[in-house]
């Protein structure tokens, strides 16, 4: 079986954890585009060297970088087999549209948004404490995602792929939730 999915939330939602249970569950591959380039700047590789900037400035990589990345990953044989959940990407609008026209007649089963209230997401970021997590860098990164990442969300909402998780409880409450979410776009 092949199950391709996106995965949206902001960030402290729980996306990272509720990941790996879906890769756990459905054997797909884990495309996290922000682990992609932090691995690229580890090993400074070009891509590495262009994107560092812009991510220690909580800024967003150019579209046209990602979306060549992203349409490279998911040719990969693990993806086209399993399929894959997507994480962290597509993060605008013409990522949205290249990722569909990446895929070609492949069409996505779902596209999941991990909700979780804007209050709990800050509460539970400023207690984990991160040196980056600063009052003024948590607001920008919370604020990017509503900006350019909402209308991703409502344009996915009107291809009726958009499927709405409660984010709030305990881990094995929201991935009980999630895939049975998944299973029913199945
Ligand atoms: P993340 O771990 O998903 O929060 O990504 C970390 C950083 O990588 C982001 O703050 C962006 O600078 C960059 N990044 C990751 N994914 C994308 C994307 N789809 N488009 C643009 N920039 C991205």
């Amino acid at each position: 079986m092949t199950v391709r999915l996106v995965i949206f939330g902001r960030q402290g939602a729980g996306k990272g954890t509720q990941c790996s249970n879906i890769v756990n569950t459905y054997g797909v591959a884990h495309i996290s585009t922000g682990d992609m380039l932090r691995a690229a700047v580890k090993a400074e590789t070009e891509l590495g060297l262009k994107a560092k900037a812009v991510m220690d400035s909580g800024g967003l990589v150019g579209d046209d970088i990602m979306n060549g990345i992203v349409a490279e990953r998911i040719t990969e044989p693990d993806a086209v087999e399993a399929g894959f959940v997507l994480d962290g990407y597509p993060r605008t609008q013409p990522q949205a549209e290249a990722l569909l026209a990446a895929l070609g007649d492949d069409s996505l089963d779902a596209v999941i948004n991990l909700d979780v209230p804007l209050e709990e997401v800050t509460a539970r970021m400023k207690a984990r404490g991160r040196e980056d997590d600063t009052d003024e860098a948590i607001a920008n990164r919370l604020g990017l995602y509503e900006q350019e990442t909402r209308p991703v969300l409502e344009f996915f909402d009107e291809q009726d792929l958009l499927v709405t998780v409660d984010g709030l409880g305990s881990e094995e409450e929201v991935s009980s939730r999630l895939i049975s979410a998944i299973n029913e776009q199945l």
